[in-house]
């Protein structure tokens, strides 16, 4: 339901935190965060409000400056701690808003290849595929470059991987996303809203677009992958 994602310079948790309240109009059932540590992903989820995320961010507090977090609406699973985003699975970390349609095939795909699936939504197909891709030895962008036309259905996306306390990867396809530009730092939100705590400097995301961002700025491809530029906006709403 909603997406943040964070490259800044200080601990990202609080941060993303604060984003994801500000999305809080929208309704949610379940949320999440997910950060680097020591390069490696470390997430920590709750089900309900932000004050159990936040309880829970209390009692194992997350260090790590690059990072992403979901406020999730659940359409496929029920709405409990395993089913909350980021989903995970082995180098990389995915938020998603909206419904992947042909995820029970890529499923079937994804255990026939031997992965064991945690969770009953919709997204963990796309962290399996990525991961898979990358274990056969492609870069992150590479993984997603080739994920992302098999997906079906309406998605907002960002991801996380291990080891690349530099990179997130974001796409845009029936569902919004947008980029934020700061000062040495980068970031993702699904509405001007989300970034409102970080930056007033937005580039939305065209239909098909997908994301690189690091703290140097962005690369941006279209739905046939190649490298497109897309206007940056001054947003109106305030922190
Ligand atoms: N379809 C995904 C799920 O049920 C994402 C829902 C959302 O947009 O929050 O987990």
């Amino acid at each position: 339901c909603g997406i943040v994602g964070v490259l800044g310079t200080v601990d990202a948790a609080p941060r993303i935190v604060d984003s994801l309240k500000r999305l809080e109009y929208r309704g949610y059932d379940s949320a999440g965060v997910a950060t680097l540590v020591d390069g490696a992903i470390v997430r920590r989820r709750a089900e309900g409000k932000l004050r159990n995320l936040e309880a829970v961010l209390e009692k194992s507090p997350l260090t790590g400056i690059s990072g992403i977090g979901h406020t999730r609406w659940a359409t496929h699973g029920a709405p409990t701690v395993a089913n909350a985003h980021p989903h995970q699975a082995g180098s990389v970390a995915v938020v998603h808003n909206g419904i992947i349609e042909n995820y029970l095939e890529l499923r079937e795909e994804i255990v026939s290849a031997g992965a064991v699936l945690d969770t009953e939504t919709d997204t963990e197909v796309v962290a399996h595929l990525v991961n898979l891709a990358m274990a056969k030895g492609l870069s992150p962008r590479d993984a997603v470059a080739q994920v992302l036309p098999r997906l079906k259905g309406a998605f907002a996306l960002a991801m996380l991987f291990s080891g690349e306390e530099d990179l997130l990867i974001g796409a845009r396809k029936g569902s919004p996303l947008a980029v934020g530009h700061g000062d040495g730092e980068m970031f993702f939100g699904s509405d001007a809203i989300a970034l409102s705590p970080f930056t007033d400097r937005i580039t939305y995301l065209d239909e098909g677009d997908w994301a690189v961002i690091t703290r140097a700025g962005v690369e941006i491809f279209d739905q046939a992958n190649q490298p497109v530029t897309r206007p940056e906006a001054k947003s109106s709403v305030t922190s």
